[in-house]
Formats: structure tokens, sequence, C-alpha cells
């Protein structure tokens, strides 16, 4: 059975152009970029080229670049990293949308005496900005806040938010782990402080990231060791993984236009079609302002779960909207947030397309989606008719 893979927000599969870039750096060019030897240095040759391809895609400079092992390490790095140069300040400011590498990460600084502000969202996923800005007082150590979320796709007005935050004079961080090779961006004249990035995400292979820190930011490294990355980031390079992100985001910025825009034209069949077969479903989060590759729909009466084993059974990966947590089905706090019905964020599934699914993938699940509503359906308990 032929796999279609719409589960791109939580892993992509590396571009074959990637795989070939990065192949020969885990056989013949096996050295290490820090020797003295030439044999080491025509790898640190490689790795200089791909952060100068990374910071031409982000819009930044070379050396702004700093290599980490995933995008979960760059937030709590983002975070941890401001902080310890702010001792006499105990506040951050995020939302309740963000990943949970970052409010992990600040529920746990929690314990250790600081406030953690969770600004809201609104019935759409939007975020209260008047509320992020009234926050802000002299004890914010930094602001976080996701360019895209993961779940539904929302776009936040970054730019909007970082020019605001640093009129305060408060450090900015952004994860764009879902942002990065789906929509535009440049950080040379941003008031962005720190990005975050993970390479699976882009079609890089999975345990390499960035984490973007703007020139003059105060940051103090979490990863002590040794001088690698101008001693921001101590460790032996991930030097298949690093060479691979550079082409990923070659290839990214090279397509970016013309792949995202038909992307979106797929997943916006798809959607339109879910929503003219299946009654009783609708949308999460905001139309207007969302990557073009998610769409995030909550069937009512059914568990999305169950949406998942049946898509499985054809062989369509997809996610839900909730998290087995200590044997209970938790409906996503990001979902929660924005206030969906508790019975409609149970039956919630998570699309997430990429420049791989093909207009027959789409016509193959949007067939099956209808079939395996109303079979559920008529096996619920809580549809009456
Ligand atoms: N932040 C966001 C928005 C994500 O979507 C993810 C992964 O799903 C992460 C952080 C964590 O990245 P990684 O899997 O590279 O640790």
């Amino acid at each position: 059975m032929k796999t279609i893979y719409m589960d791109n927000n939580a892993t992509t599969k590396v571009a074959d152009e990637v795989i070939e870039e990065m192949t020969p750096y885990f056989g013949e060019l096996y050295g290490n970029p820090s020797s003295m030897h030439s044999f080491g240095g025509q790898v640190s040759k490689k790795i200089r080229q791909s952060r100068e391809r990374i910071a031409a895609l982000l819009g930044c400079e070379a050396d702004e670049i700093v290599f980490t092992s995933c995008g979960t390490e760059s937030d709590n790095t983002a975070i941890r990293g401001v902080l310890a140069t702010k001792p006499d300040k105990r506040k951050i400011i995020t939302t309740r949308v963000e990943h949970p590498a970052v409010l992990g990460t600040c529920r746990e600084l929690e314990h250790h005496g600081y406030t953690i502000v969770e600004v809201a969202v609104d019935k759409q996923g939007r975020l209260d900005v008047d509320e992020l800005r009234d926050r802000i007082d002299d004890d914010t150590a930094i602001v976080s806040v996701m360019q895209a979320n993961n779940e539904t796709g929302v776009i936040f007005p970054i730019d909007q938010i970082a020019a605001m935050v640093k009129a305060k004079g408060v450090t900015f961080h952004t994860d764009a782990i879902q942002a990065v090779g789906k929509i535009p961006l440049s950080l040379a004249g941003s008031n962005i402080d720190l990005l975050s990035l993970s390479g699976h995400k882009l079609h890089a292979p999975k345990g390499v990231g960035v984490l973007y820190i703007r020139r003059g930011t105060r940051f103090a490294p979490f990863m002590l060791g040794g001088h690698q990355e101008s001693g921001k980031r101590g460790g032996t390079e991930n030097v298949p993984g690093i060479i691979a992100l550079g082409k990923a985001c070659e290839l990214a910025q090279k397509h970016l236009e013309e792949e995202n825009s038909r992307v979106k034209q797929l997943r916006d069949k798809l959607e339109e079609a879910i929503l003219a077969s299946c009654p009783d479903c609708m949308v999460n989060g905001d139309r207007q302002h969302r990557l073009g590759n998610t769409s995030n729909v909550s069937f009512e009466y059914i568990e999305g779960e169950a949406i998942l084993l049946m898509l499985n059974k054809f062989g369509i990966c997809a996610s839900s909207g909730s998290a087995c947590t200590s044997g209970s089905l938790e409906p996503s706090h990001v979902l929660r947030a924005m206030g969906v019905p508790f019975t409609a964020a149970h039956g919630s599934i998570r699309f997430s397309l990429s420049r791989y699914n093909t207009e027959d993938e789409v016509d193959f699940v949007a067939e099956k989606m209808p079939e395996i509503v109303k079979k559920l359906r008529d096996l619920s308990p809580f549809v009456t008719t």
C-alpha cells in the first residue's frame, strides 16, 4: 500500500538533493572540522558554506547562525541563555499556544522563581497583542512568541510584535520552526534578537537545528565545552546534518514561492472538499493568516484518534489534536486556548502537506474522509438522530 504522507508539521521527508549533499560526510570526508590539517579543513569549509546558505534564507549574517541538535535545544538555549545574562529580571512573557519546547522550559523556570505570563489568543488563534504589550514591564527579561503555530498553522504578526518588544527595551525570541521555508522572512531589518529553526521540518534530517543570535545580543552559552560555534555552543558538530540543513535552506529559498503556492492550492482543495462532504465540521484557526500547508479540522461527535486509525488503514498519515497523557486523552492545549468546544477539540485532525504531495493524493483523501466520518458517527453514542 502506498503511503500518503500528510503529517509534515511533525517531520518531513529528507529531500534527495539533501541526501546527496550530506552522504560523503558520513564516509570518505569524516574529518573533524576543528582539526588543523587540510583533511578536517575541507569539512570546516563546507560548514561555512552551510552557514552562508542558511543566512541567505534568513536574511542575516553567517556569524549569527549557531548550530544546535534540534529545535527544542534552540528554544531552551534561547530562553536560558538570555536569562543567564539578566539575573535581576524575573519575568518571561510567552503565549498559551507555544510548543512544549518553550512552555515546558518556562514552566520549569517557574519552579526557580520566575514569573511566567502566557498571553491569550482569541477563538481564531490570533494573539492578543495589546495584552502582550501591557504585560511587559521593567522586570521582563525576555518575550518569546512563535511565528507560526504547529497545530493550526496560524501566523502571528511577528515583525510588529518584535518592534513593540524592542521599543520596551526587552529581548525578543521567536520559535520560527514551522515558518522557516514556508513563508518568507528577513531578519536584516527586523527587531528579532533570537530565532529557532529545526532541520527536520524543512526536508533536512532530524538531529540538527539552528539558533540565530543577532550580533550584540547578550547571551550566555548553555552547552559548555569546546570552542565550537564561537563558544556559543560547545560540542563537535553534527557535520552531515549541518551540511544537509544548508542544502535544504538553499532549496527552500530557490523554490519557496512557487512550491508554497502549489501546496496551498492542494491544501485548500482538500479542506474545501472535506467541509463540503462532511457535516458538522469546522476549520480551527484564522483562515486568512495561516501557513499554506496546514489544515486543522474538527469533526463533532467523534474522536480524532479513531479517524486517524481509519486513515491509517488506507496508508494516510495525519495527526490529531489530542495528546495521550496519563491514560486520558487530553485535547490539545492550543485548541483549548482558542476556546474550541471540548467535543470539537476531541475530534480534531491536522493535515500538513509538503511539496511532495500530489493532487491525486488530495483527491484520494477527500474521497475517503466522508466515508470514515459517516462510519464513526454511525457508531458514536453522541449522535442522537
Ligand atoms: N517548536 C515548534 C513550533 C515545533 O513544531 C517543534 C516540533 O514539532 C519544535 C519546536 C521542536 O523541534 P524539534 O523536534 O526539532 O526538537
